[in-house]
């Protein structure tokens, strides 16, 4: 078998078998197969996609790229949580921690941003010294001992996935329904988690532009989720504009640690509580969604969410004095707000386009293995919806590179519509794939 032949079948819109998915995924992980042929064969699986079978197979050939975790000796029931990637998506940061605060154990493999959408990695290391490489034997310990776990993809679990992931980002080849879903479900099942909540995006900010095929990439991943074992729900929410006000690594961070004190925006709070409920109730803590919404809201409120965030920074060596005192945390040197033009209501923020201003700052990646700058971003000041009043601020611009910060607030402005007649907010939610 030669993985050119495997590339020019997919290429031709063949169907590939399971010993040519999994001949490509072991070659690509052993490093027999190198960047340049997986970044065509993976540009022609988006082009011709793959079939629900190739998908699973793929899936599990990632999976089994290295190693699968059982934590069923080291807690009765562990969950997880994904999110397809959106912009200012925090989500991770806040509702690990409540979920945790509820006597749920929580382990959680996170990813690095992804084109224009941030990543729980990038986010987390705005806190200094805490630990992403935590081995499979580090994971287990602190999952047990402190139940509580968010780390970056083992080298040891679906290593295949984390190559692919990289090489995706930087080679256009993100947007493809079968290789989202085998990524996201690839580690879902080597972390070895039995219930698993996926937040499906769907958006000018996500991936799925539409909800049609938002549905079908949640399907899909429910369905190989069930297939291997787990109970999953995916929930299907908005990312047209960004979610809450922050979209950049520390100003993310410190948004989060603002929602585990109990304030925070009011969508990025009540998305986290929706997500933290659905835990709740898949991991048998909570008897219905209502009930599991309570007692989230209830960590946010009494503190026992945020402890259970320190604890999690102190287990994974950050410095917590960072987190208790956020104006600790690195500073963009310029900050520059950006006023509405005219008085108007808003009835459009385009999330991708703010998501690539924050990246244009500094925020995330232009090719495989770039630094990114931690203090970049934006603070997004109004929701599709609000009424703005002639030079009321909908953007505070945060910025290392002066030349940066005129063409950045000029693209945010265009990321804007505006109308005069008034204008529904959008919802949270769409729908529930279980
Ligand atoms: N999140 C993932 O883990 N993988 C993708 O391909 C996209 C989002």
């Amino acid at each position: 078998m030669r993985a050119v032949d495997i590339i020019i079948n997919k290429r031709d819109g063949l169907e590939l078998s399971t010993r040519e998915i999994q001949f490509f995924v072991e070659g690509y992980t052993r490093g027999e197969i190198p960047d340049y042929q997986a970044a065509a064969w993976a540009m022609a699986v988006l082009l011709k996609g793959m079939n629900a079978r190739e998908t699973a197979d793929l899936t599990l050939a990632m999976a089994n790229s290295g190693e699968i975790l059982d934590l069923s000796g080291i807690v009765p029931i562990a969950v997880d949580k994904h999110s397809t990637g959106g912009v200012g998506d925090k989500t991770t940061l806040v509702v690990e921690p409540a979920v945790a605060a509820c006597g749920l154990p929580v382990g959680k493999m996170s990813g690095r941003g992804l084109g224009f959408s941030g990543g729980t990695l990038d986010k987390i290391e705005s806190i200094p010294g805490y630990r992403v490489d935590l081995t499979k034997e580090e994971f287990l310990d602190q999952l047990g001992r402190v139940g509580i776990v968010l780390t970056g993809q083992s080298g040891d679990l679906a290593p295949a996935d984390g190559k692919l992931y990289a090489l995706r980002d930087v080679t256009g080849t993100v947007q493809s329904i079968p290789l989202i879903a085998s990524s996201v479900m690839s580690k879902k099942i080597a972390a070895g988690a039995q219930a698993i909540v996926l937040d499906v995006k769907v958006g000018l900010g996500a991936f799925m532009t539409n909800l049609e095929e938002a549905r079908q990439l949640a399907e899909l991943m429910v369905s190989i989720g069930q297939s291997s074992g787990r109970k999953v729900v995916a929930l299907l929410s908005d990312m047209n504009q960004p979610l809450g006000s922050a979209v950049g690594n520390a100003l993310e961070l410190i948004e989060a640690i603002e929602t585990l004190h109990g304030g925070g925006p009011a969508d990025f709070r009540a998305h986290c509580i929706e997500a933290g409920g659905h835990l709740l109730v898949l991991g048998g803590k909570a008897a219905d969604l209502t009930t599991g919404k309570t007692m989230i809201t209830r960590t946010l409120v009494d503190g026992s969410a945020w402890e259970m965030f320190r604890k999690l920074v102190i287990a994974q060596k950050g410095d917590v004095s960072f987190v208790d005192d956020p104006a600790k945390l690195v500073h963009a040197a310029i900050t520059e707000i950006a006023v509405a033009p005219a008085d108007g209501y808003i009835l459009e923020i385009h999330a991708r386009k703010v998501g690539e201003a924050a990246i244009t700052l500094g925020a995330g990646r232009a090719k495989k293995g770039d630094a990114i700058d931690p203090a970049v971003g934006i603070l997004v000041h109004a929701k599709v919806g609000d009424r703005l009043l002639k030079g009321q601020p909908i953007f505070t611009i945060y910025a290392n590179n002066p030349a940066l910060v005129e063409p950045v607030r000029d693209n945010l402005m265009r990321a804007v519509t505006w109308s005069q007649e008034p204008v529904q907010p959008l919802p949270l939610f769409y729908g529930i794939v279980q």
